[in-house]
C-alpha cells in the first residue's frame, strides 16, 4: 500500500463520530399515557438508557374497579397500587422521567435542511418538548348510558369483562345489560360462572334486532332456552344499589353486591351482578390530530410491525390500538413490544448516520490531505522504489 493511502486509512479510522442527521431533540421518545401500556414502554426504553419522558393525564380506564384480575402475579391488586409500584421501579432508570400533565398536541416537524424529522409536543401548560419518536398509550373510554345508578356502580358489581370481574360473583344472580343482538355473546362468555341469568334488553327486543341476532346465531332462541336465560324487555328507569360488595365479601374473594332494577312501569327486579355490552371510544384526540389510520375507531397497528402506526415514528400500544385485545396483559405486551421496536429503529438510524458521517469524514480528509501534501508523497515513494531496484 502506498504511503498516501496508509495516511488516509489512519485518518479515516480515527474519524468515526455520530452523524449530524440524527435530530437534536429533548428526548429520544415521548410516551403519552401512564397506564400499563405506557409504563411498559417506559420501562423497556429506560433499560436501554433511552431518554424517555412519559406524560400522564391521570385518566385510567380501570380506575373505577375494585381490583385487577387475570393479571398473573397481580391477581387482586388495585390498579392504582400496580401503577405506583411500576413507577417506583422504573424511577431507578435515570434516562426516564414522568410528567403528570396532559399533552394537548403533537406535531411532526420536517427539517429539510438537516434531512431529519422529529416531533413537537405541547402540554396543557403550553410547555413544548421535542422527541425523535412518539408512543401513544392513550387508552379508551367506556360509553356508559345515562341510566341513574349505572355509572356509580361501574366496576363495582357492574362490569363488562367476565375475565376481570366474573369470578368474584360466581353462582350469583346475573343480569345482562345491552341490546338484544349482544345477549347470546354474553351468555357464551359467562355460562360457566352463572346459572340464574336474565337479559334486560331495555326495549331492544324488536323484529329488526331479532334478524341481526339470527344472522350471527341462527338458533339463538334454542341457545338461550338451553341455558335457561330469560329475556326482560321492559324499559329501565334506574339501577339502585341495595348492598355494596366492598363491605360484603367472603374469605375466597367473593363479592356480594345487590342491585334493584327499576322499570319505567314502576316494577322492580333484584340482581347481584351485571355484565354489560356498551361501546368504547378513543380517550384522546391525538390519534385524530396525527391523522392516523383507524380501524373501527382503534389506531391501526395490524398493518404494520412492532406496534407501528400509519405515521412514521408514531407507535400505538394498549387499548387504543387495533390488536383486538383490551386488557392489562395485552397493554403490557404491546407496550413492551413497541419499546423494543422503537429502540432498534433508533439504533438503525444511529448506525446509518455513523456510517455516513464516517464516509463523509473520510472523503473530507482525503481532499484535505491531497491539498496539504499534493503529490509529493507519490514522488518520494517512486524514488524509494527506484533506489531499491538499483
Ligand atoms: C371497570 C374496568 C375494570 C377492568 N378490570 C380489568 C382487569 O381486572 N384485568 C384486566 O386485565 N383488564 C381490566 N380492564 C381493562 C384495562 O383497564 C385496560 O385494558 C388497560 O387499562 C389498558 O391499559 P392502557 O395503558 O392501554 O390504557 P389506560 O390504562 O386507560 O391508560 C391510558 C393513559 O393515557 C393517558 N392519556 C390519555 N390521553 C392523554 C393525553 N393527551 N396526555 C397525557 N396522558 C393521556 C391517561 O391519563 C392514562 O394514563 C378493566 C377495564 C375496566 C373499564
Amino acid at each position: 500500500m502506498a504511503p498516501k493511502s496508509l495516511l488516509y486509512t489512519l485518518f479515516s479510522t480515527l474519524s468515526v463520530a455520530l452523524a449530524a442527521s440524527i435530530p437534536q431533540t429533548d428526548y429520544d421518545v415521548i410516551v403519552v399515557g401512564g397506564g400499563p401500556a405506557g409504563l411498559s414502554t417506559l420501562s423497556s426504553l429506560g433499560r436501554m438508557r433511552r431518554r424517555t419522558v412519559m406524560f400522564d393525564s391521570g385518566e385510567y380506564r380501570n380506575a373505577p374497579t375494585r381490583e385487577m384480575h387475570d393479571v398473573i402475579g397481580n391477581d387482586g391488586t388495585p390498579p392504582a397500587q400496580f401503577r405506583a409500584l411500576a413507577r417506583q421501579q422504573i424511577s431507578k432508570y435515570n434516562s426516564t422521567s414522568v410528567l403528570d400533565i396532559k399533552i394537548d398536541s403533537i406535531t411532526p416537524i420536517e427539517d429539510t435542511a438537516a434531512n431529519t424529522s422529529y416531533f413537537r409536543a405541547i402540554d396543557a401548560n403550553g410547555t413544548q418538548y421535542t422527541s425523535r419518536k412518539v408512543v401513544l398509550g392513550t387508552g379508551l373510554v367506556d360509553l356508559i348510558p345515562d341510566v341513574p345508578g349505572l355509572r356509580e356502580a361501574w366496576g363495582k358489581g357492574i362490569w363488562w369483562c367476565p375475565w376481570c370481574d366474573g369470578y368474584e360473583h360466581r353462582d350469583e344472580s346475573l343480569g345482562i345489560l345491552g341490546g338484544l343482538p349482544d345477549v347470546v355473546g354474553s351468555v357464551l362468555e359467562t355460562h360457566t360462572l352463572y346459572s340464574d341469568i336474565i337479559a334486560f334488553t331495555n326495549g331492544t327486543y324488536t323484529p329488526a334486532n331479532e334478524v341481526t341476532l339470527a344472522a350471527k346465531y341462527p338458533n339463538w332462541q334454542k341457545q338461550l332456552e338451553a341455558w335457561d336465560v330469560r329475556i326482560d324487555n321492559r324499559s329501565i328507569a334506574s339501577i339502585e344499589r341495595v348492598q355494596n360488595g366492598d363491605d360484603h365479601r367472603d374469605e375466597t374473594g367473593r363479592q356480594f353486591d345487590i342491585f334493584r332494577v327499576h322499570f319505567t312501569d314502576g316494577s322492580t327486579v333484584e340482581r347481584n351482578t351485571f355484565i354489560t355490552n356498551y361501546p368504547t371510544a378513543q380517550r384522546s384526540t391525538l390519534p385524530d390530530e396525527l391523522s392516523l389510520v383507524m380501524v373501527d375507531d382503534k389506531i391501526d397497528t395490524t398493518d404494520y410491525t412492532g406496534m407501528r402506526t400509519s405515521a412514521p415514528g408514531v407507535y400505538a400500544v394498549g387499548d387504543c390500538n387495533s390488536d383486538g385485545s383490551t386488557n392489562v396483559p395485552h397493554a403490557m405486551f404491546s407496550g413492551k413490544r413497541a419499546g423494543v421496536y422503537v429502540h432498534v429503529e433508533m439504533s438503525r438510524e444511529e448506525s446509518n448516520a455513523a456510517i455516513s458521517k464516517r464516509d463523509f469524514n473520510r472523503r473530507t480528509l482525503e481532499k484535505q490531505t491531497e491539498r496539504m501534501v499534493g503529490n509529493e508523497m507519490e514522488k518520494l515513494w517512486k524514488r524509494v522504489l527506484d533506489m531499491h531496484r538499483e
